[in-house]
């Protein structure tokens, strides 16, 4: 890619990250996009186009069409499936691997981090869950794989109930310990960066406010302004496929 990369913003990030000492990054469906899956709110191509994503992704709508949306989820896990991490993924390893403390924070259920090698030192905490696991509607039960049904949904082989994807929709309480996690580094960080979310959905929106009213810095890394930037100390305008790897190159003179 031949973006831009804004060359005084990076140095001053670079110099924080160096001087850091706890380090929080907390990702959105941007730093997924130039992995090739779609944002919600990126126009979506072909069969789901007619949907719009906040729709499906409801309690609300899985009871009233659980077919539906049991489909919808098994087009973006094939999506996801295809898709390989990016530069912005890897460098968030490098991050991981150079820093004294370093927690990943995402908002994604996309698997890809996790692909790219991400959480080998420090725990990455998953706030909405993972869609290659699905779980039991009614009990709460998880599983890794599950076997091809006529039924879809299919069922709980233990209780009968719709399974469904483990992953928090629209209106669903988040993980307990996975939010107390996030709510602990984001509280205790020197540096914080929100790289490619829309800083609207809560209450992973509140975790930067957090971070800055505790004295942090917080850096953001996105194309477009987000509810975030006007109190950002840093903003680093483009795609986290680019500014990644590039802060971490000014920052250790690395290249992946
Ligand atoms: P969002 O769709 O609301 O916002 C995406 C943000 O990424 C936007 O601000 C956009 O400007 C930015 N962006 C687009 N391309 C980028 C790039 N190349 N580099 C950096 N930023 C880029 O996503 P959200 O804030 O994560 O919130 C929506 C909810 O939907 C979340 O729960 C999210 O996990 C879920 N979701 C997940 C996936 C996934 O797992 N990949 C995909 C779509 C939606």
């Amino acid at each position: 890619m031949t973006q831009e990369v804004p060359k005084g913003a990076l140095e001053a990030v670079a110099a924080a990250l160096r001087r850091a000492d706890r380090v929080v990054a907390l990702t959105g469906a941007g730093v997924s996009a130039e992995s090739g899956v779609p944002t919600f709110r990126q126009a979506q191509n072909g069969l789901w186009a007619r949907y719009r994503p906040e729709e499906l992704a409801t309690p609300q709508a899985f009871e009233a069409n659980p077919q539906l949306v049991w489909e919808w989820y098994a087009w973006r896990r094939r999506l996801v499936q295809q898709a390989q991490p990016n530069p912005a993924h890897v460098a968030l390893v490098t991050m991981e691997r150079r820093l004294a403390h370093f927690t990943l924070i995402t908002q994604n259920v996309d698997g890809l981090h996790r692909r790219a090698g991400s959480g080998f030192r420090f725990p990455l905490i998953e706030l909405h869950g993972n869609l290659e696991r699905i779980r039991c509607s009614r009990e709460g039960l998880t599983f890794e794989t599950w076997p091809k049904s006529e039924e879809v949904p299919p069922r709980c082989p233990r209780c009968g109930a719709l399974l469904r994807p483990d992953v928090v929709w629209f209106g669903e309480n988040l993980p307990t310990q996975a939010l107390q996690a996030a709510w602990e580094a984001a509280s205790a960080c020197d540096l914080f960066f929100s790289v490619g979310t829309s800083a609207l959905v809560e209450p992973a929106a509140s975790l930067p406010f957090l971070a800055l009213k505790r004295g942090a810095a917080v850096v953001e890394i996105n194309p477009q302004p987000t509810p975030l930037t006007p109190h950002a100390t840093h903003i680093l305008a483009g795609p986290a496929g680019v500014i990644l790897p590039a802060l971490v190159q000014a920052t250790w003179g690395e290249r992946e």
